[in-house]
């Protein structure tokens, strides 16, 4: 495990171009969350890119909107990119993905079946369970599996951006599902 100064966690030595350019989509993603919110999202906002900044793919959590508990950002977005790219293995592309928050069990397992190769996150699940009640579910040492797996990963990107969103969503009465009950 890597750390920097600013608390970035990473599965690999942290390059700063890499964590510049995270760091602004994940900001920018932030900035977008309050209109998806509006329009009835989650408050989970993921983009994949591909290797020379061209934008695949960008979806907000619409599980409560769409009647269906697997529609995480992650998952929504890699759908959307399997789509755009008319395949189910997207490896052959080189693809970070950049999400709000930490992914969840089941968004560990959506990203390692889809052939993302980077996988770039705000706020800790931890954090995300405190602020909102959300389940995140148990995690092994992720980090590491993904490691082996050649599948780049930084955490904690602009958290701060991210725990505003989340105490909005909270603050505004939107709904909190929890599948543990
Ligand atoms: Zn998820």
């Amino acid at each position: 495990m890597f750390k920097n100064d600013e608390g970035v966690i990473a599965n690999k030595e942290i390059d700063s171009l890499e964590l510049e350019k995270a760091k602004q989509i994940i900001i920018g993603l932030q900035k977008q969350m309050a209109e998806y919110i509006k329009n009835g999202s989650g408050p989970f906002l993921a983009a994949i890119y591909d290797e020379n900044g061209k934008l695949i793919a960008q979806n907000a959590n619409s599980v409560v909107s769409e009647n269906c508990s697997h529609n995480h950002a992650e998952m929504n977005t890699i759908k959307e990119a399997e789509k755009v790219l008319n395949t189910y293995d997207l490896s052959q592309y080189n693809l970070s993905l950049y999400v709000t928050s930490e992914p969840c069990m089941m968004c560990l397992g959506g990203i390692l079946w889809s052939g993302i190769k980077a996988v770039y996150y705000g706020l800790p699940s931890k954090r995300v369970e405190e602020i909102t009640g959300f389940d995140e579910g148990f995690k092994p040492k992720w980090f590491d599996a993904f490691q082996k797996r050649g599948i780049t990963v930084y955490g904690n990107i602009a958290p701060m951006e991210a725990e505003q969103v989340l105490y909005n969503y909270v603050e505004n009465g939107h709904i909190v599902y929890k599948p543990e009950r």
